[in-house]
């Protein structure tokens, strides 16, 4: 079940669904105008959102930001009767899509030729069933590394930081309201033939991420977390990326000297986290040992 939730007067969000892998949806209410962070996976899941403000009494947005090209994220756009702004990168990604067909025979042989990944032929195929009114919708607006949207009373900084999910990756910094939407930005690589987080890429996107004063933090495929919640996963992938090149990608050696800095047995979450790290460094062309 979604539903929106309000984080101040000036934003308001709807919470993620893992089973279709629709990510979190944000609004930000200016005195002029409303902003709608990313455009949804589906025009169902778009309608969805502007259904809810509606309910709720939001304005309704006129311009939408989207945080990176991938499909759960940008496929809801063609619903969307606004105005669209975007990194360059990714009108560039969103582009490469347009001639793709979406039938289930054409998503198999993408996933085949390695230019889908399973997971996401799988879960495009349970949000949309057989009904696949997917209409690949281009940015109107783009921009190359910053760019400031006033939106009345309050104001929204977007900014490419890139980062190993996507290089396109934008975020969203809403000052007044010290909240920062992360998006997928800190997430590994999933197109990848291995899910991968490198050590070079992560310590880039932390210190961008570093620069904004923030106290809420949004994650869209999970929620919104405080300062602390996000400083704690920060220094897990810093700490990681240091561990890792320190021991040349060895797991067991980066196991050992993790447990001994935290001083107990490592967690799933943690363990994944090496894993990606030692993926990303081989993948890197590092020789691990
Ligand atoms: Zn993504």
């Amino acid at each position: 079940m979604q539903t929106l939730e309000k984080i101040s007067d000036r934003f308001w969000y709807l919470t993620p669904v893992s089973e279709t892998d629709r990510p979190i949806l944000g609004v930000v209410i200016g005195d002029k105008r409303s902003l709608m962070i990313d455009a949804g996976n589906s025009e169902n899941h778009a309608k969805y959102f502007l259904n809810e403000l509606e309910i709720n009494k939001i304005p309704q947005p006129s311009l939408v930001v989207l945080t990176h090209w991938h499909w759960d994220h940008s496929f809801g756009l063609s619903a969307l009767d606004m105005i669209s702004v975007a990194s360059k990168q990714t009108k560039t990604e969103i582009e490469k899509q347009v001639p793709f067909e979406w039938t289930d025979v054409a998503l198999d042989e993408r996933v085949q030729s390695g230019v889908e990944i399973e997971f996401c032929a799988n879960v495009i195929k349970e949000e949309y069933g057989r009904e696949r009114n997917i209409r690949i919708t281009l940015p109107e607006i783009t921009f190359e590394a910053m760019m400031q949207i006033d939106l009345g009373g309050v104001t929204c900084q977007l900014q490419h930081v890139g980062g190993d999910h996507a290089q396109d990756s934008v975020i969203v910094y809403v000052k007044e309201e010290k909240i920062l939407f992360l998006g997928d930005s800190i997430y590994a690589n999933i197109y990848s033939s291995k899910r991968n987080h490198t050590v070079k890429r992560t310590l880039e996107l932390l210190d961008m991420i570093d620069l904004y004063d923030a106290e809420t933090y949004i994650l869209s495929h999970w929620r919104p977390v405080s300062k602390l919640e996000y400083q704690q996963e920060a220094a897990l992938l810093r700490d990681i990326a240091r561990l890792t090149e320190q021991f040349t990608g060895r797991y067991e050696a980066i196991v050992k000297a993790y447990k001994a800095q935290v001083e107990r047995e490592l967690n799933e979450d943690e363990l994944e986290t090496i894993e990606y790290f030692i993926n990303g460094y081989e993948l890197d062309g590092g020789i691990i040992g």
